[in-house]
């Protein structure tokens, strides 16, 4: 391939990719953005191997048969309930990725002096980086989504200062970096110690509630980290690539930063969701709840004139959006209004909820945003809060002194009756009680969720 063909096919594949995030902003376009990306990269891939500065071809094939063996693999296995910890994980090695990329580039450096040398020099430095702490902080991000970890804020005394300190000393170790002729290879392992420690501290001392924001910034530093990668191998699809999944991972952090009503700059700084004034949010049970089967929630639902949908986390687990899009539609055979309403951090991924509604079908026109519905609760007969906890927690607007104080939630103990349909009296990812359990106008369906659809969907 010449050179001016492979430019042409970069560049057709930067389009592609910047036409892929534009059909996946929408529901209705994502799976032609989808395809877009997969275009995208096709080309990308082919581009580069074909690149006559390419060599040792089979080894890049042997490592595409094996990477696309592993992946194909992991994609078959893995559940809807697991793709954030697969995400997380997969981000992980692109940081690792970068790291190698480095010191790889730091190893075979090509002759070059002066400023261009040292502008080489610290693109190394920023590529090993970024790529460091993306590796350690999206393993840490793998382990809490998967529990292995608790999901419970880490917090060391001074942490706001050992993260201020990391980078300080970072940011000097750079200074001796570019000033040894060549680079000095003690400032560049010291500096990746400090970026590995760094990338841990950082996302274990985030709360659970906090954790959407955490993976999308991850998102967003792995893009950064391909970029840098793209720098050190003077590949300018790699640069674009990266450049797009990095800002877009910071907008959807500023967004999910926006529904936590949280600040932006406090989360990337690390050890946000745990403020140390905030203490309460105990597990314990806060008073009586009340138990219903599933032939009254078929009687309450045949009493009332609109019904709204708040699905979470449970709804996943459970795999309930078949027979929840069937008691929709038998709901709505009954002249019943029924919407959704969508917390943006419900689940355990952004857009979570839209990905299960859409698998079952559910009409896009009656799933709506939060801040479309929220408005409407008090006008509600009835909703049902399907394996949702934390997205609909008072708590979070009521008490202060509440981890989650301050994020906004669906208000649906608004309406005029909640049933929630749940298996226990257990708490949430963010292991806060939930109040709305409690209350007069709340019942409790206890069960798995699909189990529970199902039966009620028998009295209908
Ligand atoms: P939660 O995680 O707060 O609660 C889910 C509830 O579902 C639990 O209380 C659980 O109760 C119930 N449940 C679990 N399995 C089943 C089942 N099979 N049938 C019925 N119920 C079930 O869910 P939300 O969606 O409300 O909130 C999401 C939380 O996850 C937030 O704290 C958010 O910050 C966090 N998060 C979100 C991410 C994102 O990007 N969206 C990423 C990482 C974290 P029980 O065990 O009693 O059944």
């Amino acid at each position: 391939m010449s050179s001016g063909l492979i430019t042409s096919a970069y560049l057709l594949a930067a389009v592609l990719f910047i036409l892929s995030l534009l059909g996946l902003s929408k529901q209705e376009s994502a799976k032609r953005g989808n395809w877009y990306g997969i275009a995208g990269m096709a080309i990308a891939l082919i581009a580069t191997i074909f690149n006559p500065d390419v060599q040792g071809i089979g080894w890049i094939i042997l490592a595409m048969v094996i990477g696309g063996a592993i992946g194909i693999y992991f994609a078959r296995k893995v559940e809807m309930t697991q793709m954030p910890e697969l995400i997380a994980a997969l981000h992980s090695f692109v940081g690792l990725a970068a790291v190698f990329v480095g010191f790889n580039t730091y190893m075979d450096q090509e002759e070059v002096v002066g400023v261009m040398q040292s502008i080489h020099l610290i693109e190394i430095f920023l590529g090993i980086f970024i790529g460091a702490v993306t590796f350690t902080g999206s393993l840490v991000a793998f382990a809490k989504l998967q529990g292995r970890i608790s999901s419970k804020p880490l917090m060391l005394p001074h942490r706001h200062k050992l993260n201020l300190g990391a980078l300080v000393l970072a940011f000097l170790l750079l200074l001796i970096f570019v000033n040894v002729e060549g680079g000095s290879t003690f400032a560049l392992l010291l500096m990746t110690l400090i970026a590995l420690a760094f990338g841990y501290h950082l996302v274990a001392s985030i709360g659970g509630a906090d954790m959407p924001v955490v993976i999308s910034m991850l998102n967003s530093y792995s893009g950064w980290a391909a970029a840098a990668a793209g720098f050190m191998l003077s590949n300018d699809l790699l640069i674009v690539t990266g450049a797009l999944v990095g800002s877009s991972g910071a907008i959807l952090s500023y967004i999910m930063c926006k529904a936590m009503n949280r600040s932006f700059v406090s989360v990337i700084a690390g050890g946000f969701g745990a403020d140390d004034t905030v203490t309460s949010g105990s597990d314990e049970e806060t008073g009586e709840h009340t138990a219903v089967s599933a032939e009254d929630v078929a009687e309450i639902l045949k009493d009332s004139t609109s019904v709204i949908i708040t699905p979470g986390y449970g709804m996943a687990v459970a795999q309930a959006q078949y027979p929840v899009a069937e008691l929709v539609r038998q709901l709505q055979a009954l002249d019943i209004e029924v919407r959704f309403g969508i917390h943006p951090v419900a689940g355990r991924l952004p857009g979570h909820m839209n990905v299960l509604l859409a698998e079952a079908k559910v009409p896009y026109d009656i799933v709506f945003e939060m801040d479309e519905i929220n408005d409407d609760f008090p006008e509600t007969d009835t909703v049902l809060v399907i394996g949702a906890n934390d997205t609909v927690n008072p708590a979070a607007a009521e008490d202060p002194s509440s981890p989650i104080a301050g994020m906004p939630v669906l208000e649906v103990w608004k309406a005029n009756q909640v049933v929630v349909f749940k298996r226990s009296m257990n708490t949430g990812y963010a292991g806060v009680q939930n109040p709305l359990f409690f209350r007069d106008n709340s019942v409790m369906l206890f069960g798995d969720a699909r189990d529970s659809v199902e039966q009620i969907l028998k009295y209908m």
